[in-house]
């Protein structure tokens, strides 16, 4: 249990995690953005910037994102099929400020994290949790919002608190701080890695696992879709969420740049807005 009391659980009622950092201090408009365009327009940016792969989309005028969209409301797949959600705005106004095209590849949670460290994506957008395991590994941006790891369990289920996960099957997304979390909390021989978000709360349904360990944006969506469960008042975690690049992208500065812009104009307060407090 080290782990659970020293994040400490958290009053899920008290803490939005639509709660933005909205801490940006201005800043002289879009020069680095600008100067980043300009140079994959010119074709040099990969010359100039050195990085591994991750500018050869770049210079092809694209923004390439990966994502795992079935993790609303940042990411999700409508009926028609298009991929749409708070990262994926928040992702196209950046690639605007970029002056690049967004492309948007879909794939499970851990390919994604894996796709930007190998340069096949320039930036990995899925409500990633910034960790130090991660940052040994890749780049992150400046925060751009508050994750809440929850934990979503039948309506008439014994489990009251993260505690009580103890000697329970809990479902998890693979690759996400709610596997690595309840794997070193309760064994990993109690968790089940599912390929993404529904899979895991469809093995709830059907009694598979006691527990869905999840962030608490898709958590509240999952349950409102599925009647007979519910998402605890305790939490397990509270994390920040970053936009992840290659180590040493050259993109990382240009990116910063442009959240802090889209923070201090209210672009990404009016993005979630949209898709969070609408509801
Ligand atoms: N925030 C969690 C993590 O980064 C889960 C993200 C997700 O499942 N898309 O591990």
């Amino acid at each position: 249990m080290k782990k659970i009391s020293r994040r400490g659980f958290l009053a899920a009622a008290g803490l939005s995690v639509a709660a933005l950092a909205l801490t940006a201090c201005g800043g002289s408009a879009s020069s680095v953005a600008s100067s980043a365009a300009a140079s994959s327009v010119a074709g040099s940016a990969a010359a100039s910037a050195g990085a591994a792969g991750d500018l050869a989309t770049v210079v092809a005028g694209k923004l390439t994102m990966a994502t795992n969209a079935t993790f609303p409301p940042y990411e999700m797949t409508t009926d028609s099929g298009e991929i749409e959600g708070i990262d994926v705005d928040t992702a196209k106004a950046i690639a605007e400020k970029l002056g690049l095209e967004l492309q948007i590849d879909d794939m499970d949670f851990d390919a994604a994290l894996l796709s930007v460290q190998q340069g096949k994506a320039d930036i990995v957008m899925a409500g990633v949790t910034v960790t130090d395991e991660r940052k040994a590994v890749m780049d992150f941006s400046d925060s751009y919002a508050t994750g809440i790891q929850s934990i979503i369990v039948p309506n008439d289920s014994d489990i009251a608190s993260p505690d009580d996960l103890a000697g329970k099957k809990i479902g998890t997304q693979r690759g996400t701080t709610g596997y690595i979390y309840c794997s070193d909390d309760f064994g990993e021989d109690s968790v089940v890695a599912y390929d993404n978000g529904l899979t895991a709360v469809q093995a709830l349904n059907n009694g598979q696992v006691d527990a869905v360990v999840i962030d608490d944006a898709p958590a509240k969506e999952y349950v409102a879709a599925n009647p007979g469960l519910k998402v605890l008042d305790t939490s397990y975690a509270e994390e920040d969420y970053a936009i992840g690049m290659a180590k040493g992208s050259a993109l990382e500065d240009a990116v910063n740049k442009a959240l802090e812009e889209l923070k201090a104009d209210g672009t990404l307060q009016s993005i979630v807005d949209k898709y969070i407090n609408a509801n």
